[in-house]
Parts: structure tokens; C-alpha cells; sequence
């Protein structure tokens, strides 16, 4: 089926950052001393050694007594564990719990889809004729036009979006390939990686942002290279600023009407498929629109009906202790040269904690359907909402902008998951880590320390093999120098090799693929490291614990860190994933951070001929 929204769908690319000065210091600590456990929770299977295999003897009971049917379920639904069903689970329900006030006007505007036909082709008649007017006035006046209609949410195959740079929103714009440009009446005069600030070179963005509304000092194209997704490498943006040259030399009636036969689709995708089609399908639109347009009024009563106040507070606290921690490491770090360290301790300081929800909502981002008639007006109204929270955040602080925009986003925000971006060195932790077991209201614990691995882990994408290619604005430039990166590369490869080695579950001779999963191992290893600096310095710091009573919490630690990734799967579900996923399986996601661990060495009194040890010059010490 086809995606809802073709044209918004790049935001999630681009967004935007701004140093926030936060310390512990002014954070209350709790005092409760933790309590000395059992090295023993009723999930762990203590026959197995630590040293054979970490995840078992963390998990094994869980596992055994886990009864699903995992021989005759699809290969994608092999995976049952604490993330993918426990947490997922609590999340879902209360999802199922939220209202969505413009969901009920659409559902009713679905119902009544059948009889809304001829207004709703009024709609895309009268788009088309305006499109057609504005080109007849020549090319300034259709750019302009083409700016208002964005306003007003029509899906043009020509999009305008948030960037991050330096703090500033911005605008990027990104066209679909789908026009036929050979109609050109002037040669491109656009150069692929002409830079940036909108000015006489791109008079049509120039003309689309006044049509919007948006203050064009704050609008310019991504330069030559920037990120750009998913890949290894910043992404070369030349084919993108040689389309979009090409749509500004074309024939304004050829503009006029491709964007209305497109426009037109996009439209028709919601009223005309409808009318004989199945319930299932209104339903699946319904889906995509909640999911893709309304993610700024579910997110907000999420907040409001299942997040309290002190939990973000928390959070932050956490985090902040988790940088101070990251800081210690890089100071004392022995494979980089002075000016790499400067570089990284700079970037890990500047790095956004974007933390459950925003400070400020926007009620100007929320969509008033009480004047709509039909599912057309509706689905405009969504967007043109969103279309209106991007213009409010235009030259906000990143802080601000960043949470704001996740919601236009290519990720639901609502989801049980968090991510660093690298394009402005942020990271967003979705709201469900501000609910039990991430965050407590009895203070601070052992495992959530262990649980603060997920924050952590994100900390080190900032530095990871893609990471360290962006400095601390995100720009494209790397954190380490020339010299540095010769080590760098030999301890990632003793990672990569150490990930390899490992067989994915006992006996399916299905082996890791450490360079698939590199970027990940890193920011797990890293993730792991200095959640464990952070929980032992609260121990031993503030808490008073030392000697054997603080071996004994940290083996309560490194469990807890086993216990986060419980899951069970299939070898189906293994060869499914091998290769395609960025992430190691949970086993290895254990096995693998561990043995590259020195202290975990000492506390499970780890040696050679155990199945995990790795002699110290094959672990990879990283960050
Ligand atoms: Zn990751």
C-alpha cells in the first residue's frame, strides 16, 4: 500500500541542535543506599558458568520457562524478550488508552466517504486549476503559489524541511524524481554543491519559502556532502541540489502540471480508493494518518495521561551522569593524541539530551478538524498543522526545535526506542524510558544504571565508526585526526573480529557479522562501559560502598545488563535478521560487550579456556 505521506516522509533527516548546560550538581541525589542482593534473580541459570555464556547465565530460567509457540509463528514474530514484548507490551496499552480527538472526525469523514466524492474531487480540481492559473502568470508567480499550497498542506512533490546547522533551523527542500524535467526552458544554473544560503542563485526556494510565510534567513540547502540517512558515509548531495536545479529551470506549465497530476494521486489515495474498497483499508489509512501526521497530539497526551512530571528530571540526571562519566574515560583515554581528545571531550559537552517530550508545546501544531467536511479537508488540516510547527520553530533554540520536530519525524515518536542523531549530536530518548523499570520513584538503583546502558549507548554512536566522522554541530568533519585513525581502525577491527568469531545461537553455525553490526558493537560496548563507570563512581562516591560490597553491586550490575536484553528466538528468525541488521542479537549483544570487558574478568573470576575469554590483546578497547 502506499505510503500516506510521500513528501514529509525526509524529515526525520534533518533536524536541529543547541547546547543545554545541565549539571548534577544541582540535581538532588537520593541518599538510599542500596540494598546488597543475592548475586541470584530467579531469570538466571547458575549451572551455566558466567564465563561459557554470560546470556544464559543471566537468562536461562527466563528462557526455559518462556512456553511460546515459537515453531509455527512467522519468522518475524520469532523474537519474544524484554524490549520486542514486555515493555512493548505495558507501552501498547497505554497507546490504546489515548483518544486522539481528530481521529474520531476522521473516522466519521471515512464513514461517509462514499457520499463526499464530488466535493472531494472539487478539492483536487480547484488545486490543479490553481496551479495551472499561477504558471500561466509566469514562473515567480507559480513558485509562490506553490509555497502558499504547502502552507496550506496540499502534498506537492516538492517538500520543505527542517535542517539542523550550528543550532539554527533551517529549511531543506527535497524533490521527487517522478517530474519529467527534459522540458527545461533555461539551462540549470545551479551547480550540485553550490552553497546554501538561499539567495539570487535560488530564486524558486526563495519564492516557495515567502509563499509559506518563513523568514528566509533562515533557509538554505544542505552544502555538498552532510548526513543523509543510514549509510557509512556523509552522503553526497549533488544529485538532490541537480534535481532541484533542474524543476527551477523548467517550463512553468510543465511544473504546473506534473505537480497537479501528483497532487492529485496523493489525493486520491485517500477519498477514491476508499469508496469500494474494504473497512480494513480506511482503517489502514486511518493508521498512517494517526502514525504519520497526528504524532504531535498523541505525544502530548501521552505525556499528560502516563508521564510524571519528576520522571524527566531523573532522566536528566542520569544522563548527565553518564557524560561525566564519558568525560573521565576520554581524558584518560591512551590511544588518541591530545587534539583528537580536545575534539571529542568538545563534542561529548555539546552533545542535546532530548529527553521524553519538550519543554514548550505548540498549540498552533495542533490540527482543528471542528470545520472540515470530508476526509480531504482532514487530511490538509493535518498537515498543514504540521507545516505551521515547523514555521513556529524556525530560528528556535535546537533544544526547543529538535522535540518539537520529532514528530514529524520518520520514526513514530511514540515508540519503545531511542536514537543520536548524528547530523546535529543529539539524542532523543522516547517517553517511555520516563515509566518504570527505566526510571524509579525510589531513586536511583543498581539496574537502572544498567538500564542507563541504552542512554549511554547512544552517547557512543556520537563516536562511533559513522559518528566520529561529525563534529560537535554535526557538520561533516572528523573528531579524529588523520594520524589517530590508524588505531581507531585496528581496535574496531579487533571488535569486528571478536563479533565474528561468535556463533549467533549454540549449534546453528550461523556466525555473527561483525562488520554489519560495527557501528552498534561500539555503541554497546561503550553504552555498557560507561553506565558501569557511572553506577560504580555513585557507589563508591556518594554512597560510601567499597571492597567486596562493591564487587558485589557490580556483579548485580553486569547481571542486570544481561537481564535488559532477555530474549528468545528462533534460528529462523536468525537468518532472517543475519546481515540485514545493523544490531547484534541479544545473545551477542551480552556475550559480546562482556568478554570485551575487563572488569567483568575480575568479578566473575573469568580465565583462559573459559568459551568468552579473550586474551587482553585481543579485546577491543575503544572508548
Ligand atoms: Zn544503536
Amino acid at each position: 500500500m502506499k505510503r500516506l505521506d510521500n513528501y514529509l516522509g525526509l524529515i526525520a533527516l534533518f533536524c536541529s541542535i543547541l547546547l543545554t548546560a545541565c549539571t548534577v550538581d544541582n540535581i538532588d541525589n537520593p541518599s538510599v543506599t542500596p540494598e546488597v542482593k543475592p548475586v541470584e534473580n530467579d531469570m538466571m541459570d547458575t549451572s551455566v558458568k558466567p564465563g561459557v555464556d554470560f546470556f544464559r547465565y543471566c537468562n536461562g530460567k527466563w528462557i526455559d520457562a518462556l512456553t511460546v509457540n515459537l515453531g509455527t509463528e512467522k519468522p518475524d514474530k520469532q523474537y519474544y524478550g524484554f524490549f520486542p514484548t514486555e515493555i512493548q507490551k505495558t507501552f501498547d496499552k497505554n497507546l490504546s488508552e489515548l483518544e486522539y480527538p481528530s481521529l474520531k472526525v476522521i473516522s466519521k469523514h471515512f464513514a461517509s466517504i462514499a457520499t463526499d466524492q464530488a466535493a472531494c474531487d472539487n478539492i483536487v480540481e480547484a488545486a490543479k486549476k490553481r496551479l495551472n492559473n499561477a504558471a500561466d502568470n509566469g514562473r515567480e508567480q507559480l513558485w509562490m503559489t506553490i509555497g502558499q499550497m504547502i502552507k496550506e498542506g496540499y502534498p506537492l512533490p516538492i517538500s520543505v524541511e527542517m535542517v539542523s546547522k550550528t543550532g539554527i533551523m533551517g529549511t531543506m527542500f527535497s524533490a521527487t524524481e517522478k517530474i519529467d524535467y527534459a522540458d527545461q526552458e533555461t539551462t540549470p544554473v545551479v551547480e550540485p554543491g553550490t552553497e546554501s544560503a538561499i539567495g539570487a542563485e535560488w530564486p524558486m526556494l526563495k519564492k516557495i519559502c515567502e509563499g509559506m510565510g518563513y523568514d528566509v534567513k533562515y533557509c538554505y540547502l544542505p552544502t555538498e556532502v552532510t548526513y543523509f540517512g543510514m549509510g557509512d558515509e556523509p552522503e553526497d548531495m549533488s544529485m538532490f541540489v541537480k534535481g532541484l536545479s533542474s524543476i527551477q529551470a523548467c517550463n512553468p506549465k510543465t511544473i504546473s502540471e506534473s505537480f497537479g497530476k501528483a497532487l492529485e494521486k496523493s489525493l486520491m489515495n485517500y477519498y477514491a480508493s476508499s469508496t469500494d474498497d474494504t473497512i480494513d483499508y480506511n482503517e489502514y489509512l486511518m493508521k498512517e494518518m494517526r502514525d504519520g501526521l497526528l504524532r504531535y497530539e498523541g505525544h502530548r497526551d501521552y505525556v499528560k495521561k502516563f508521564v510524571k512530571p519528576e520522571a524527566k528530571s531523573s532522566l536528566k540526571q542520569i544522563c548527565e551522569r553518564l557524560r561525566k562519566a564519558y568525560r573521565k574515560r576520554l581524558e584518560t583515554n591512551q590511544w588518541m593524541s591530545g587534539d583528537s581528545k580536545v575534539k571529542a571531550i568538545e563534542k561529548l559537552d555539546n552533545i542535546t539530551f532530548c529527553l521524553g517530550y519538550p519543554d514548550t508545546w505548540y498549540d498552533n501544531a495542533m490540527p482543528d478538524l471542528s470545520k472540515t467536511k470530508n476526509i480531504v479537508e482532514d487530511y490538509l488540516e493535518l498537515r498543514r498543522a504540521n507545516i505551521v510547527l515547523m514555521s513556529d520553530l524556525l530560528g528556535k533554540t535546537v533544544q526547543e526545535a529538535e522535540f518539537n520536530t520529532c514528530f514529524l519525524d520518520l520514526f513514530p515518536t511514540l515508540i519503545v526506542n531511542a536514537r543520536y542523531k548524528p547530523d546535529n549530536n543529539s539524542i532523543n530518548i522516547y517517553p517511555v524510558f520516563l515509566s518504570e523499570p527505566f526510571i524509579s520513584s525510589n531513586g536511583l538503583s543498581v539496574e537502572m544504571f544498567a538500564y542507563s546502558m541504552i542512554y549511554a549507548h547512544e552517547i557512543t554512536h556520537g563516536f562511533d565508526s559513522r559518528g566520529a566522522l561529525y563534529d560537535k554541530y554535526g557538520s561533516v568533519g572528523s573528531i579524529i585526526t588523520e594520524a589517530d585513525k590508524v588505531e581507531f581502525g585496528k581496535r574496531i577491527q579487533l571488535l569486528d573480529d571478536c563479533y565474528s568469531s561468535m556463533e549467533v545461537l549454540p549449534g546453528s553455525k550461523v556466525m555473527c557479522d561483525g562488520k554489519t553490526t560495527e557501528q552498534e558493537n561500539i555503541a554497546d560496548l561503550g553504552g555498557f562501559l560507561i553506565s558501569y563507570d557511572a553506577c560504580k563512581a555513585w557507589l563508591e562516591e556518594e554512597m560510601g560502598i567499597k571492597g567486596e560490597e562493591l564487587k558485589q553491586q557490580m556483579r548485580l550490575f553486569c547481571i542486570a545488563y544481561g537481564n535488559l536484553w532477555r530474549s528468545k528466538y528462533t534460528q529462523g528468525y536468525v537468518k532472517l535478521l543475519i546481515g540485514n541488521d545493523g544490531h547484534s542479537f541479544a545473545r551477542e549483544r551480552v556475550n559480546g560487550v562482556v568478554r570485551n570487558s575487563d572488569a567483568w574478568y575480575e568479578l566473575f573470576d573469568i580465565k583462559p579456556g573459559d568459551a568468552l575469554y579473550l586474551a587482553p590483546e585481543k579485546r577491543a578497547y575503544i572508548w
